[in-house]
């Protein structure tokens, strides 16, 4: 096995990973979850110590419920208890293959999930627990992306794989432009000044500010993620 570049690590999973060709609002695709999972085995057989922080936009998204007359906060709330619904799917079959994880959430609700303590979450990963991060960062107007940076920043995670549907970050939309160009590697300067949508606005800021790496790579890519934590060159690089 190669060694690990990153010894601890934060992957953000968004909402429409666990949606599948559905997409955002599409509820969850179980066979999807399970694929993720099966990446997720050999990603711990690396050895790795894995924070995971889950989307929702599967199943709400604020901004959008809020656009059809939802009171914007409430909507948010509804986001917010969306991850714990994908986190909650995600740790079922995680278990069934043999990994230990714990749940935690930004939001109290014990009678399913432990509550985030920093502390008590560096301790689940030192034991080689999978700990899943859901609720966001339990505040409306905010995203999972900046709950991402944050729980990353917490728990000194050495990288933030950003998991998505594409290669990494291109100079135009791959979809839709066909002169699109794939990057390999990119500053944050770089990434601002160019307008690269890598992470939302408050988490490309966190994680600018605190020099924290951010790798956006294709999930569906089998043994990408396990790659990536070797040092190989995946996807794209933001540091
Ligand atoms: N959300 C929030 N505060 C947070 C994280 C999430 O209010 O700290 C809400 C917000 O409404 C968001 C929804 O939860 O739209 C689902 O999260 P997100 O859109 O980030 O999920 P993803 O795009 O990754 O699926």
């Amino acid at each position: 096995m190669a060694k690990l570049v990153y010894p601890r690590a934060l992957l953000k999973l968004s909402g429409e990973a666990f949606a599948g060709a559905g997409g955002a609002g599409a509820g969850i695709d179980y066979g999807v979850i399970d694929r993720v999972s099966d990446e997720l085995r050999q990603v711990a057989a690396t050895g790795v110590q894995l924070g995971l922080v889950v989307g929702g936009g599967n199943i709400v998204r604020g901004a959008t419920a809020s656009e059809q007359g939802m009171d914007r906060v409430s909507a948010d709330y509804m986001g917010m208890l969306s991850t714990v619904i994908n986190a909650l799917a995600l740790q079922d079959i995680l278990e069934k293959k043999g990994l230990d994880t714990r749940v935690m959430t930004a939001i109290r609700m014990e009678a399913l999930a432990e509550p985030y303590i920093r502390r008590r979450a560096v301790r689940h990963l030192e034991k080689g627990r999978i700990v899943i991060f859901a609720g966001g960062t339990g505040n409306p107007y905010f995203s999972t992306d900046t709950a991402a940076a944050l729980r990353a920043l917490e728990i000194e995670a050495k990288v933030i794989l950003k998991a998505t549907n594409v290669d990494g970050v291109y100079t135009a939309d791959p979809n839709k432009d066909p002169n699109a160009r794939f990057i390999a590697e990119l500053s944050f300067q770089e990434a601002l000044v160019n307008g690269y949508a890598v992470m939302d606005a408050n988490a490309f800021g966190l994680c600018k500010e605190n020099r924290l790496p951010i790798v956006v790579f294709n999930i569906n890519q089998p043994g990408a993620t396990a790659r990536v934590l070797c040092g190989e060159r995946v996807g794209t690089i933001v540091q």
